[in-house]
């Protein structure tokens, strides 16, 4: 077991559990640099770097620490919410934002002392009063303990997804554990943010799976990861499948509207879309053609088994549904975008929720 692996348990184990979860549903990438830990986001999902040396070097509690800055990073979206701010004094900022509620952090850690600002500030705030500072302003390298240079990897047209994703961590952390007091009003400022229309969503998460150097799926945390990933959107021609579920709850308006939307996916990237219809047994497979018949056949019970077991490859895999029915225990070894009318959870994979 590595030093980030103990130090989950042991938050588990001292009822930090909130933290403990956020950071299991990320993507652990060791990464040996200047840095114990750091944040980002690539593949459509969150990643953690550390480094097990640096972050070895430190005690049991202060690798708690560390996690608990990551996990607050997170919680705060700090890592989506630069924009065009001065990225140095940005990390400051939010470094400076979160240590004050941090027990155990190494000593050295920014806090509002140390340029004599007032406690209890959001980032955003020490980063106007930094941004008043006259004159030279600098830290001690030591100051800084994790490394935000992968939040400026983040793409403009990324940063919804992140958010979202982010959105779904925390909110998937919760049901596990209680939320620390403190962070009540990051997690409601979070739930608030502009929700993003289902459709830009799902163009974003389908962007995700074609990019030529996706190499992990979506179902466990990679151990691998290229230091080099930096996804480029190309628009190759993509092999997608359309998973219907026909037995009842899609209403034709819903149905019509994701048609539509996988049209455009289909012109948008030179595919050919199959169409599975199941219900608890695969009923009908087709290529999409202009007109889709919606008097679907079959309305039986729901079983989404017999739609993997059909298909052993393909680039994405979308599934229309209201997410009631017998989930695969295994992810496949593509990515699965559950395309929900429902609010109900899935095991793995994306969910979209069409509203
Ligand atoms: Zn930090």
């Amino acid at each position: 077991m590595n030093t980030i692996e103990k130090t989950i348990i042991k938050m588990l184990k001292s009822n930090r559990t909130y933290y403990a979860s956020v950071i299991m549903q990320m993507d652990r990438v060791e990464h040996e640099g200047k840095h114990s830990a750091g944040i980002g986001f690539g593949g459509g999902r969150l990643v953690l770097y550390w480094s097990p040396t640096k972050f070895g070097e430190y005690t049991p509690d202060q690798r708690e620490a560390v996690v608990e800055h990551e996990v607050r990073h997170v919680t705060h979206l700090h890592f989506a919410r630069e924009g065009g701010r001065h990225h140095k004094l940005w990390n400051w900022a939010t470094d400076i934002a979160i240590n004050q509620f941090i027990k155990n952090l190494p000593p050295e850690s920014l806090r509002p002392g140390f340029f004599d600002f007032p406690d209890r500030l959001s980032a955003e705030e020490y980063y106007e009063l930094l941004q008043k500072k006259t004159g030279a302003i600098s830290v001690p390298g030591n100051a800084e303990i994790d490394d935000h240079s992968k939040w400026g990897d983040i793409k403009e047209e990324d940063r919804a997804m992140a958010e979202e994703v982010a959105k779904e961590v925390v909110k998937n952390a919760i049901s596990q554990g209680k939320l620390p007091h403190d962070l009540e009003d990051a997690v409601k400022d979070l739930m608030q943010k502009g929700q993003v229309p289902w459709n830009i969503l799902l163009r974003r998460f389908v962007a995700t799976a074609a990019r030529t150097d996706f190499k992990y799926s979506w179902k466990r945390p990679s151990r691998r990861y290229g230091e080099d990933y930096k996804g480029k959107l190309t628009l190759r021609k993509l092999d997608i499948v359309v998973a219907i579920d026909t037995s009842g709850s899609i209403g034709n308006e819903e149905f019509q509207k994701f048609i539509a939307e996988v049209k455009a996916l289909r012109s948008a990237y030179h595919s050919q879309v199959e169409i599975i219809e199941c219900d608890a047994a695969v009923q009908k497979r087709y290529k999409l053609k202009r007109q889709v018949d919606t008097n679907f056949k079959g309305r039986g019970g729901t079983d989404f088994r017999p739609v993997f077991d059909a298909i052993k490859r393909c680039d994405v895999l979308l599934y229309l549904t209201d997410l009631y029915g017998t989930f695969p225990q295994k992810a496949p070894g593509y990515p699965v975008i559950w395309v929900s009318v429902t609010d109900a959870e899935v095991p793995w994979g994306r969910v979209i929720r069409i509203k």
